[in-house]
């Protein structure tokens, strides 16, 4: 037999998401529940991969297709599009991964001039069965045949013959709407396609089909869900499935409806069901915005049987998936039916709060909670928040104006802007502006430009609206359904209503949002740190007095518990040193010198060391900078304590440090009794075409032997000193940009020879290590003989990245958008490690160097150190520890948890 592609619902369960896609997985898994679905198949992912790159149907599909449509025709008791008593399908979308409202959909498929006469017989309600036509009408009009708006002014034209017809029959709502005008409404639907595309509605119930199952694989490349998937690293070569379903209908009356919610909050976390549904209405409504959907308690009131059915399945679903659910249900005629479940996204607050919760329930273990949360979630925890005097002074002054549905956490303040292109242009030209997105509603359409904005503010729509759910998915502020806009696109104007006064707030004007409470201010309100800071650092919240402080701290401490490599940080000063070790590092991964040289008056003995005629020049700037780098490390250990601190040596190229301005070369040119005109020349000759791959690293070490004996020495003089006050410090010397045997050497033994005098004359006993940091291919290549002279490895991911693409660190801008478009590149190689190519360097490093010493000590102190993906890759090579900057930390100790139990898996 070959290749499999169909599956009915009765065949597969939800571990077969590879094939089937997650809804059709899980539409699957509840039919075996014995939770109402209506029947269906699935059409398998394989099919798309084989069709994206055919263009067609493979061999067998469209029989298997026959098939399982007699099935399904069978246990229905209908035929497709039977002009005396129908069966109407949906044909929806459905990846590994969810991409809501990415790809496409279509409802109510099967009609057409004939069976919605049968349909309007059969139910003896033709308002129903022309109000499913005119909807199938516009859906294949849009996703099959692809009409659509074609100016970002532009309407939906369907949208536009529905306003105009609800006009005419002057009423407001479309559910209002007769038989008679729908039946109308139809026509004109068909007209238009006629009109601007030049084809006729199909008739035929088969090739409707056939239509709707390649729009949907289509829908798989389409402009938004290529973006989403780079923005979520899906791969492009997954492939949707198909669900073909057979229809139920909430839109037959009174008795029916249709709705959208989740078993706990997806914003905040709480333990409450949340959603919301429309009476008589199909599923597209709820999230259209057309009408405003109600809160799903209120479903109680309307038909509460329904409503206890759902609250049972509620528990049944939570129960069996051990997760937070995200379900769609429709009810027809008092019959509630599911459509849909799968893991509910949330935002990172709401993902430790439901971790959290569950474990505290019994329901999951620690080990689950870690796995539940994405390591970049935490940084929710960390979004600010407005400053309370602020933002009470704003409530004062009457710029509280209006309220919405909280639907992203934290604080956001900018500029209002009403279109998504426009957002994307203005941030494209200038990466600082702030700006806030207002509109009735979003739309997949929006999403580059709503990457751009600090925060969204919608008129429609509610907490599982576009807005909402992208606002989760990105870590954005996010206010939805505030009714007291009225947005007024033309004119780029937003007028918004509060206590009988009109506000008018124009495009470029502020705003500021509270994602956390649901309140819109006008004008600019400071924003503060998080709760989490204020308990760790400003001292201005008890932890006792912030939920959210204490579950970042019982979560992280089953991570800590579960993880195996170290965390370290990347720090250069002691208050970055405290914030690090406040979010849980264990040690300084890279603290980098130069950093230091920038400082206060600094720079003059700095630069009077570069420009120096001769070595005693040099050794009298030296002695200048040797007491304030040494305070700088007497900082660092006091705060660091018994923790590990690597100090790297001065790395990069000198001419960074050079003056520029006339003011700083006659400053230098006095301290250093030289000409104007002969700083000039050294400045001139200190020049390099290639500084990345210049005179910089260890290179300096060899050249300037007295620059990195000033350092060990202000190094091993502070480590002394702080080890006479009782603190048991571990030095570690690190040498950079190491590619050979004899430099590791050389400079070990500068090293070494200086620190060893310092200790004698102290007669203190310290122990300290010399290692070096990985950042050259050869480096990785001849490891083995590296390590005959370095007691550590660090990789500096940074440097290894550049050299081992050959692309400059600091000029990859001009060609990665490009790389990243076309695919050349999945990810920018500098934010995630390849692990490919750099990364195999690392494994050949890690070997080569534990073949010469067994116990050296390893490490990542690159920017990849701090990214999760990355970091995993480093659990699994081995390596010792990783090291990220302070704020990263929280994230790096979650990433290494989830490693160590991928382990497991
Ligand atoms: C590196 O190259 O990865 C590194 C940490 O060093 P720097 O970024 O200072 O070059
Ligand atoms: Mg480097």
């Amino acid at each position: 037999m070959g290749t499999k592609y169909v599956y009915d619902f009765e065949e597969g369960n939800k571990d077969m998401k590879n094939v089937l896609g997650g809804k059709g997985a899980n539409l699957a898994e509840m039919t075996g529940m014995g939770i109402p679905v209506p029947p269906g198949f699935t059409i398998t992912t394989e099919a798309c991969v084989y069709y994206s790159k055919n263009g067609e149907y493979p061999p067998g599909l469209a029989e298997e297709i026959d098939e399982h449509l007699a099935t399904l025709e069978k246990k229905m008791g209908k035929k497709l599009g039977d002009s005396d008593d129908p069966l109407l399908v949906s044909v929806r979308s459905g990846a590994r991964a969810s991409m809501p409202g990415m790809m496409d959909t279509v409802l109510n498929l099967g009609l057409n001039d004939k069976s919605v006469e049968g349909l309007t017989a059969k139910t003896g309600n033709p308002r129903f069965a022309y109000d499913s036509y005119r909807r199938f009408a516009a859906m294949y009009g849009d996703v099959v045949l692809g009409l659509k708006p074609e100016s970002k002014e532009e309407r939906d034209p369907f949208d536009v013959l529905l306003d105009a017809k609800k006009e005419a029959a002057g009423v407001e709502l479309d559910n209002e709407l007769t038989a008679d005008d729908l039946k109308d409404l139809v026509g004109q639907f068909k007209a238009e396609i006629k009109g601007r595309e030049g084809t006729d509605f199909t008739q035929d119930p088969k090739e409707q089909l056939k239509g709707a199952i390649l729009a949907v694989f289509d829908s798989w490349d389409n402009d938004r869900a290529v973006t989403y998937r780079r923005m979520n690293n899906i791969p492009s070569d997954w492939g949707t499935a198909v669900n073909v379903q057979a229809m139920v209908f909430g839109n037959t009356g009174e008795t029916s409806g249709t709705g959208v919610g989740f078993t706990r909050n997806p914003a905040a976390g709480e333990n409450l069901v949340f959603g919301e549904f429309l009476m008589n209405a199909q599923g597209e409504d709820v999230v259209a915005g057309i009408r405003t959907p109600l809160p799903l308690e209120q479903l109680h009131d309307e038909l509460p049987e329904a409503y206890d059915e759902l609250m049972r399945i509620r528990n049944v679903l939570e129960e069996h998936y051990r997760d937070m659910q995200d379900f769609e249900f429709t009810i027809q005629e008092k019959k509630l039916w599911m459509l849909q479940t799968r893991n509910g996204k949330r935002t990172g607050f709401a993902a430790v709060k439901i971790a959290v919760d569950m474990e505290k329930e019994g329901l999951i273990t620690p080990e689950e909670a870690v796995s539940r949360v994405e390591p970049e979630g935490l940084n929710d925890l960390l979004r600010p928040v407005f400053n309370p005097a602020e933002k009470a002074k704003a409530a004062k002054d009457g710029r509280m104006i209006a309220t919405g549905t909280k639907a992203g956490p934290g604080a956001a303040t900018g500029q209002v802007v009403f279109f998504a292109a426009d957002a994307h242009d203005r941030k494209t030209e200038d990466p600082s502006a702030q700006l806030l997105l207002v509109r009735h509603e979003t739309s997949p359409e929006d999403i580059k430009g709503m990457a751009a904005a600090e925060g969204f503010l919608t008129q429609f729509g509610g907490a599982t609206s576009h807005a909402a759910l992208v606002a989760r998915q990105m870590g954005k502020v996010c206010i939805v359904g505030c009714a007291a806009l009225d947005l007024d696109y033309e004119a780029r104007i937003v007028r918004i209503k509060s206590d009988n006064k009109v506000h008018e707030v124009k495009e470029g004007d502020w705003l500021s949002i509270d994602g956390t409470t649901g309140e819109v201010y006008l004008g600019k309100i400071e924003t503060l740190p998080s709760e989490v800071e204020q308990v760790l650092f400003q001292n201005t919240l008890k932890p006792g007095d912030s939920q959210v402080y204490q579950d970042f701290v019982t979560f992280l401490g089953w991570a800590d518990n579960i993880r195996k490599i170290n965390i370290r940080t990347n720090a250069d000063t002691p208050g970055q040193s405290e914030q690090a070790i406040a979010f849980g590092a264990e040690g300084i991964g890279l603290c980098r010198t130069e950093h230091m040289f920038f400082g206060g008056d600094r720079i003059l003995a700095v630069r009077q060391m570069i420009l120096a005629q001769d070595e005693a020049g040099r050794r009298v700037a030296l002695d200048k900078l040797f007491p304030m780098q040494k305070e700088d490390f007497i900082g660092i250990f006091r705060v660091m304590g018994e923790r590990p601190v690597t100090i790297r040596l001065l790395d990069p190229p000198l001419h960074e440090f050079l003056p520029h301005t006339q003011q700083d070369i006659v400053a230098v040119a006095n301290e250093c009794g030289m000409s104007v005109s002969d700083i000039e020349e050294r400045n001139r000759r200190l020049k390099e075409a290639n500084p990345m791959l210049g005179h910089r690293g260890c290179r300096l070490g060899i050249t300037y032997p007295e620059i990195y004996e000033m350092q060990v020495k202000a190094v091993i003089e502070a480590a002394c000193q702080v080890k006479g006050e009782g603190i048991d410090v571990k030095p570690e010397i690190m040498i950079p940009l190491v590619g050979s045997a004899r430099e590791m050497q050389v400079t070990r033994e500068m090293a070494v020879s200086a620190a060893d005098e310092v200790i004698a004359s102290r007669g203190i006993e310290l122990a300290y290590m010399v290692g070096t940091m990985i950042e050259l291919p050869r480096a990785c290549v001849v490891a083995d003989k590296i390590a005959e002279n370095a007691e550590f490895f660090s990789f500096g991911t940074n440097d290894l990245t550049q050299t081992t693409f050959g692309i400059s660190r600091d000029d990859v801008r001009g060609f990665l958008p490009t790389y990243l478009d076309k695919d050349i590149y999945e990810v920018d190689p500098f934010q995630r490690l390849d692990q490919e190519g750099v990364g195999d360097l690392m494994k050949l490093a890690v070997e080569r160097g534990r073949s010469t010493r067994k116990n050296i000590k390893l490490g990542i102190c690159g920017e990849h150190g701090g990214e999760p993906i990355s970091v995993k890759f480093c659990h699994r090579i081995g390596l010792n520890y990783v090291s990220c900057s302070p704020f990263r930390v929280p994230i790096a100790r979650l990433a290494a948890a989830q490693a160590a139990l991928e382990d497991n898996q």
